[in-house]
């Protein structure tokens, strides 16, 4: 059984103006959409902008409501679930933006950043949230004694890897990167893709990484998904990519 299973998603915005916010329109973000993620893979999300991408990805988190469809995590449907309801699901769930300064919060140093999830959820405190903070802080490539910096004080890379940290710390089984090396110089992307893919040979969980840049993905990605106007028109094994005549 595939660790997620989505089935017909389609998700539409509602579109308001004039002075009232009537709604004017809708917009066919996701138009049926279907595709399975195995544990351990990784699973690329590729198409023009505007296709529909971060809404799969924001509406498979359940950061924004689907308009219907099934979402299944280890066979269960979080697609109707409230927001208690979905409480124990988002653990096992995160997701790594492109912007990493806009994600993490200017005010508080990388360490109480890194531990925030293991204190909401209530896994650990204290000295022993200190030292997997610590541990994180290793596999992440920073070193502990930068837990008290502020994000300010790290680089671009720095500060996608405090992000990876953050969403690595719960021991997820789906992580959902959204662009996650847009926004850094070139020369850095290859180091945080590399240890994306250095996290998931030790640590066996998923990846529905989405990029524009096909290089990237195809070197990440087990299989690739292209979408096009909210849907998606091929899925590929990263080898047959290229061989299309
Ligand atoms: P991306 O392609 O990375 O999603 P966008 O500039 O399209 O970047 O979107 C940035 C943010 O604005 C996202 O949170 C997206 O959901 C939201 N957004 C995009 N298009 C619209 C729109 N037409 N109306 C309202 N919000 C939008
Ligand atoms: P991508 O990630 O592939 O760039 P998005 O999922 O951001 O695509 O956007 C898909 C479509 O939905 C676009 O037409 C975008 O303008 C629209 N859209 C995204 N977010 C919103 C929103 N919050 N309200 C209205 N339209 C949106």
């Amino acid at each position: 059984r595939p660790l997620l299973e989505v089935t017909d998603l389609v998700k539409h915005y509602a579109v308001r103006g004039g002075v009232l916010r009537r709604q004017v329109g809708t917009v066919h973000a996701v138009d049926g959409v279907s595709f399975s993620l195995g544990a351990g893979e990784t699973l690329g999300l590729v198409g023009e902008s505007g296709c529909g991408k971060s809404t799969v990805a924001r509406t498979v988190l359940r950061l924004i409501e689907p308009t219907s469809g099934a979402i299944r995590l280890d066979g269960e449907d979080i697609a109707p679930l409230s927001k208690t309801a979905l409480r124990p699901y988002r653990r096992s769930m995160q997701i790594v933006f492109q912007d990493p300064f806009a994600s993490l919060n200017p005010r508080m140093t990388a360490g109480d950043i890194v531990g925030e999830p293991l204190t909401v959820h209530g896994i650990a405190t204290g000295a022993k949230k200190q030292e997997r903070v610590a541990e994180l802080f290793q596999q992440v490539g920073l070193r502990p004694d930068q837990m008290k910096n502020f994000p300010h004080q790290f680089s671009g890379g720095q500060r996608q890897r405090i992000c990876i940290a953050r969403a690595l710390s719960l021991g997820p089984r789906l992580i959902v990167c959204d662009e996650p090396v847009s926004a850094l110089d070139v020369s850095i992307q290859a180091q945080v893709i590399n240890l994306l893919i250095d996290l998931q040979r030790k640590q066996n969980f998923s990846y529905l990484f989405i990029a524009h840049d096909l290089a990237v993905v195809a070197h990440i990605s087990h299989r690739v998904a292209v979408m096009y106007l909210g849907r998606i028109v091929e899925i590929a094994n990263k080898h047959e990519l290229f061989a299309n005549p």
